[in-house]
């Protein structure tokens, strides 16, 4: 067995890693497009050849394992298609659900506008999605190949997100069975809506992602106080506070977040008796991007995934994605609307401080 890195090595994009089993049998597990400044080969800013093609060979690979939807560990997949793969590509059921809305979206803005290339490509990439549930074990050998094994675990970072343990047997060898665990991203402990994840049972290999090993990320009460006192601290100036975030993971959390304030503010002060609290009551929360949209629909699909505290705020009849304080852009035509809204109710560019009773908040996605 060994190991080759075709991504995510010099820095934290292009995750594509290939396992060579035996000598006509490998598997690929992600395969990421490179972003910021990896996008370009060698790194280098002067260089406009990008980073995109499948420069490696694929003719042992028998099967794609897909740890999350992010673009980083997917956006390659077209290409690989492209390039001839036609074998299984592995992924939980909420992965499998969200990719292909990824990758239309990735095509669309990063490939073509073309309707038939795009759909062309879907059509492959759906008849070769293998959906599996997490903590199970499921068999992927190929025939005459060494057995091998794999189970998806919670990784608490996005909805569907896996680490992945691959168990490789040879039984004709005196050798003990072998595990390596690619651990994707992994979600932080404490965060909102997804639970975390826990520590694999074993592994004899380990290949850990991380683009955060150098920082202490805040704690997440201390979080939620900075986010709250930012957005007082913007109405009191009559402001507008635009987050950019991505559209899987951080928007939901972002709105999970803000329900959890509105709902305290309203349970501490009864509405309109204190200002702070009608604040919060009468805040319009603007989600400007139809991709994060449809993700929140499949976070609100998936619940099952979610964490005992969603769960709770769940049964005790809230709506952590879907609140009255809620406005979701769904279209362009709407985004133009939401945009004159805004500026006639002067929310927004607007050269002075206006005056106004309410604030927005927008949530603008951006991948
Ligand atoms: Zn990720």
């Amino acid at each position: 067995m060994n190991i080759q890195h075709h991504g995510a090595v010099n820095g934290v994009t292009g995750s594509c890693h290939q396992l060579h089993i035996d000598d006509n049998y490998s598997i690929l597990i992600d395969c990421g497009l490179f972003q910021g400044a990896e996008k370009n080969k060698g790194n280098d800013v002067d260089n406009n050849e990008e980073n995109l093609s499948i420069d490696f060979d694929i003719s042992t690979v028998n099967a794609l394992i897909v740890t999350h939807c992010h673009i980083d560990h997917v956006g390659r997949i077209p290409y690989l298609l492209a390039a001839g793969f036609r074998g299984a590509i592995y992924a939980t059921e909420a992965t499998a659900a969200l990719l292909p809305l990824v990758i239309e979206d990735a095509l669309k803005v990063g490939v073509t506008r073309n309707k038939s290339i795009i759909d062309a490509c879907l059509k492959l990439l759906t008849n070769q999605l293998v959906p599996l549930p997490y903590k199970q074990w499921h068999n992927i050998s190929a025939k005459g190949s060494t057995d091998t094994k794999i189970k998806f675990q919670v990784a608490g970072h996005i909805l569907g997100s896996a680490y992945v343990e691959i168990e490789l047997n040879t039984p004709d060898s005196q050798k003990p069975k072998h595990r390596v665990v690619f651990s994707g991203d992994l979600g932080a402990p404490y965060a909102p809506l997804l639970p975390a994840p826990k520590s694999p049972y074993r592994a004899d290999t380990l290949i850990i992602e991380s683009t955060y090993g150098d920082k202490n990320h805040q704690h997440r009460k201390d979080r939620t106080k900075q986010l709250e006192s930012i957005i007082e601290k913007a109405v009191a100036d009559n402001g507008v506070v635009l987050i950019p975030a991505f559209s899987i993971g951080r928007t939901q959390e972002l709105l999970y977040e803000l329900e959890k304030i509105i709902h305290q503010q309203q349970k501490h002060h009864p509405k309109d008796q204190q200002k702070q609290s009608a604040l919060w009551q009468n805040i319009d929360i603007i989600v400007d991007s139809p991709m994060a949209a449809k993700f929140t629909e499949q976070y609100k699909r998936f619940k099952l995934f979610w964490d005992k505290e969603a769960k709770r705020v769940l049964n005790a009849g809230r709506h952590p994605l879907n609140f009255e304080q809620l406005y979701t852009v769904d279209s362009h035509q709407e985004h133009l609307n939401t945009i004159a809204y805004l500026a006639k109710s002067r929310r927004f560019s607007s050269p002075k401080p206006p005056s106004l009773s309410r604030q927005v908040v927008c949530a603008a996605a951006v991948e």
